[in-house]
């Protein structure tokens, strides 16, 4: 069995346990990429969707979802995931090109990317997925090149900034200054705040959606295990962030 079908294996057993069901958005390769959603969506609770694995060598995001998803204590959310966005990419663990999370929008100055595939299924679903998200989307990534933490924000205030708190508690917080995209924007305490890149972040922002994140957690200096625990205590603050707002 390889890497995705372990990863679907305990996928399909948590989902199971904790009343959430499977959708197939669509399909790459011989893999499906897939949504998990609760059976009932109660109006009385924010909609939140966390999304991860667009970057094949980012696999801590994947298996911190389920098990949050498998510890799951707020029953204050509904919340919904796409936890593998690149399953190719997931199962042999690198990068995969073209670049999954552009093009859903022309950038700030207004240059769109080629569409990759992922970016085409996640399109076709994004009235769904917004529904799902309208409260809040949270994107987890990890960056191969830093030892710090960061974010790319949009929206809520009190959110950002709760995630930088979070952030800097579990791992080092990248410095004010350091250049991203080519020098063409910095981070400033810990956080690089609306940078409309064409991703789905700024698509979902565009959207409306009041709050939105995709968070950078350190390769370097870090293991595996710290960072799926770093984060599920990210899922957690930006869910209990959310439902204070709601
Ligand atoms: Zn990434």
């Amino acid at each position: 069995m390889n890497r995705i079908e372990r990863f679907e294996q305990s996928m399909i057993a948590i989902a199971a346990i904790r009343n959430y069901s499977l959708y197939p958005l669509g399909k790459t390769g011989r893999s499906w990429m897939w949504l998990i959603h609760p059976l009932r969506i109660h109006n009385y609770k924010p909609n939140l969707l966390v999304i991860s694995g667009f970057h094949g060598d980012e696999s801590g995001g994947p298996w911190a979802i389920l098990n949050f998803i498998k510890h799951m204590t707020i029953p204050a959310a509904n919340f919904s995931f796409v936890p593998v966005i690149f399953p190719r990419a997931f199962n042999i663990g690198k990068k995969l090109y073209p670049r999954p999370n552009c093009g859903f929008l022309p950038d700030q100055n207004g240059k769109t990317d080629n569409q990759s595939i992922q970016s085409i299924i996640l399109k076709q679903h994004g009235n769904f997925l917004y529904l799902l998200g309208s409260n809040g989307m949270l994107d987890l990534h990890e960056c191969s090149n830093s030892k710090g933490y960061y974010l790319y924000s949009f929206g809520d205030i009190q959110t950002k900034q709760r995630m930088i708190q979070a952030g800097k508690k579990l791992f080092n917080l990248e410095p004010t200054g350091t250049p991203i995209y080519e020098g063409q924007h910095h981070i400033l305490n810990g956080d690089v705040s609306e940078y409309r890149d064409g991703s789905i972040e700024h698509f979902f922002d565009f959207l409306h959606c009041p709050s939105v994140i995709a968070s950078e957690v350190p390769k370097i200096g870090t293991t595996l295990h710290q960072r799926i625990r770093g984060h599920e205590v990210l899922i957690n603050t930006f869910a209990q962030s959310r439902i204070e707002t709601f």
